[in-house]
């Protein structure tokens, strides 16, 4: 018998790159200033402090296809391009040396973020929540195996309407990624199907109705999409 007192919801997913196979999004973890410039350009100074966290719901990511809604509540959409890493395995205090053992794959995204909120919410000590968790604050693209593409080094960037915006290297992540996956495992067990973003290089601004972006992180794919109208 069936024991849902209401239709349960589809389990969250995302495409995987080239098939009609879907990754299952368990959490989103997210990963604050962890590209110096960003660090700098956010008025923070970079030294390597430990790294901090955020979190997103499953279903709040959404294809970097088509077009992303303009959310509710701001009129300061920021864009945020990020490497995301998909969790393929099950790991409890992970040591940096054997973490990429747990990661299944990559994808490319944007940590959408309401910054006028984000900038109420840090004058009065409030959480990051209602800036950073919304619907569709987290476009990403089709992830891609790293049994087919290895671990990226290359670039990531992100344009407006043709226009550059962010640039930035993966070797200049403070926390690379076999750190971030052993902090965030210091904290709570990761489990398959979890993503990780894992913070954005500098050049972070505006986005308005009917901008065009593409972005992308070299060896990982690339991705485009319309911003939606201001909801009435
Ligand atoms: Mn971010």
């Amino acid at each position: 018998m069936n024991p849902f007192v209401i239709p349960p919801p589809e389990p969250p997913s995302a495409a995987v790159a080239g098939t009609e196979l879907r990754f299952p999004i368990r959490r989103v973890f997210c990963v604050g200033r962890n590209y110096a410039a960003h660090a700098r350009e956010m008025g923070k100074d970079p030294t390597r402090e430990p790294p901090f966290f955020f979190m997103k719901a499953a279903d709040m990511v959404v294809p970097a296809a088509g077009v992303v809604p303009y959310p509710m509540l701001t009129r300061n959409l920021h864009h945020e391009v990020e490497l995301v890493v998909a969790i393929g395995g099950h790991g409890v205090r992970v040591r940096p040396e054997e973490a990429l053992e747990l990661v299944w794959g990559y994808g490319a995204g944007v940590d959408l973020t309401r910054r006028d909120l984000q900038d109420e919410a840090k004058a009065l000590s409030r959480p990051w929540e209602w800036s950073k968790s919304f619907d569709a604050s987290a476009p990403c693209s089709p992830l891609r195996p790293a049994s087919e593409i290895g671990h990226p080094s290359g670039a990531i960037w992100l344009e407006v309407n043709g226009q550059s915006r962010q640039r930035g290297q993966l070797q200049d992540l403070i926390w690379p990624v076999p750190d971030v996956i052993s902090y965030i495992s210091q904290s709570v067990a990761l489990q398959p199907g979890d993503l990780i973003f894992t913070g954005t290089p500098a050049g972070v601004g505006a986005l308005q109705p009917g901008d065009e972006v593409r972005g992308g992180v070299d060896g990982v794919g690339e991705f485009a999409f319309r911003v939606g109208p201001v909801p009435a």
